[in-house]
């Protein structure tokens, strides 16, 4: 009989216990069971293979993000941007073991040696020099409401309405903050803006590894909410909501935040909105991982949808609430340039559509700008809106 080779795998001390400090330690919680691969939305894509249960080995002998040959280097690099913190994976662990942290320790080790995706690195760039991801002018940050007549903040209005960067700027995404901030005047709402003092949250920089450039952003945010006296604060975006609630108190930044969707759903409930022009569609609501999985926050968007007189609410069948399928754009994944055959989005959409769905609703600028990109190089042309667009739709009144 044929003697037993031995194998034998050298541990790279140095890169694991880098790793280690900065944030991997559930690496040794994992024990490979493999659940979180299954769960991963890359398995549903089909044509990358991303074996995320390895990723606890992997860290713990030092092997992610320490290969100093060039393609080899390349390949560890895609690999480790290929998530976009989802946390399905988080939710399905019987250990609770956090990937994307995980990642996110080797994309900072990345970041602080300029080894990382291009794309991304310009996206950094422009949050560094301009505090926002798309580069524009600052002093424009506040120009979408200049038909709105929104006050500046001041701390005699109960909220501060923080429209986040693509909602500011974007063409397409304006007519959210315009139908939100609408919508809160309906009701009678006290709130106000800070226009070009607003900066970004930071959240996406984070997740991309750059926390320097985070934590700056967020010092920044602080001094400006605390001078002018915030207390609460509205978010359009699931994304900003998080960053504000549960990561802003490490820097000594504590507001009470809520999501809008959370404030349009208590509005309806005291009947300071009632919609009452019909929407005579079958509507399909998709649960932003942000918002649903990693808030909790999945009845408040079906409340203010229910409201709609002869909207017909559908959902995605085994893929709704906690096992909605992301839409591809968290954790930098916006700004990534997948081929067109290993997109999430397109996964998502074909679950959204097989619904039978006339209208996509979402309730994070990331799901809409992603899906309606997706949508249109599908040559399709199903429409995607915001629950407040929907909402303010029905009250009677139309883009
Ligand atoms: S589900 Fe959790 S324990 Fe199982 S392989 Fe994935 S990270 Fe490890
Ligand atoms: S967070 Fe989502 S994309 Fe990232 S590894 Fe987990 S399941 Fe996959």
């Amino acid at each position: 009989m044929a003697a037993k080779k031995s194998v034998t795998i050298e541990i790279n001390s140095e890169i694991r216990d880098a790793l280690i400090e900065e944030g991997a330690r559930d690496a040794y919680k994992c024990y490979q069971c493999g659940k979180c691969s299954s769960i991963c939305p890359w398995f549903q894509v089909g044509t990358y293979e991303f074996p995320v249960h390895r990723l606890g080995e992997e860290t713990l002998l030092g092997l992610l993000a320490s290969s100093e040959e060039k393609d080899e280097l390349a390949r560890e690099v895609d690999k480790i941007y290929r998530c976009v913190g989802c946390e399905a994976c988080i939710d399905q662990c019987p250990l609770g073991v956090n990937i994307p942290k995980i990642l996110r320790a080797a994309r900072r080790i990345l970041v602080d040696f300029g080894s990382y995706p291009e794309t991304l690195k310009s996206v950094v760039q422009k949050l560094r020099n301009v505090a926002n991801p798309l580069g524009e002018s600052p002093e424009r940050r506040g120009d979408w409401s200049s038909e709105l007549n929104v006050p500046n903040y001041d701390s005699r209005l109960e909220y501060l309405y923080f429209s986040g960067c693509l909602p500011a700027y974007d063409v397409r995404l304006k007519k959210v903050a315009n139908a939100t901030v609408r919508l809160l005047q309906l009701a009678g709402v006290t709130f106000g803006i800070l226009g070009e003092k607003e900066n970004c949250c930071g959240e996406a920089v984070r997740r991309i590894g750059a926390e320097k450039v985070y934590q700056e952003l967020t010092k920044r945010n602080i001094e400006v909410f605390n001078a002018v006296g915030v207390k609460k604060i509205i978010t359009t975006s699931p994304h900003c909501y998080t960053t504000f609630k549960k990561e802003y108190p490490d820097f000594g930044g504590v507001f009470e935040v809520f999501h809008i969707t959370q404030i349009l759903a208590r509005l309806i409930v005291e009947k300071k909105i009632v919609p009452q022009k019909a929407f005579k569609k079958k509507v399909v609501y998709h649960d932003p991982c942000t918002l649903g999985r990693q808030n909790s926050i999945y009845e408040e968007p079906r409340i203010v949808l229910r409201s709609i007189p002869e909207l017909e609410l559908v959902e995605v069948e085994n893929f709704n609430h906690n096992l909605s399928v992301c839409c591809g754009a968290g954790s930098g994944g916006l700004w990534q340039d997948w081929q067109r055959d290993e997109r999430i989005a397109e996964v998502r959409v074909n679950q959204l559509l097989a619904t039978g769905a006339e209208v996509i609703a979402v309730a994070c600028p990331y799901c809409l700008q992603m899906f309606e990109e997706t949508i249109k190089s599908m040559g399709k042309t199903t429409p995607v809106l915001s629950v407040s667009e929907i909402l303010y739709e029905a009250c009677g009144e139309v883009f």
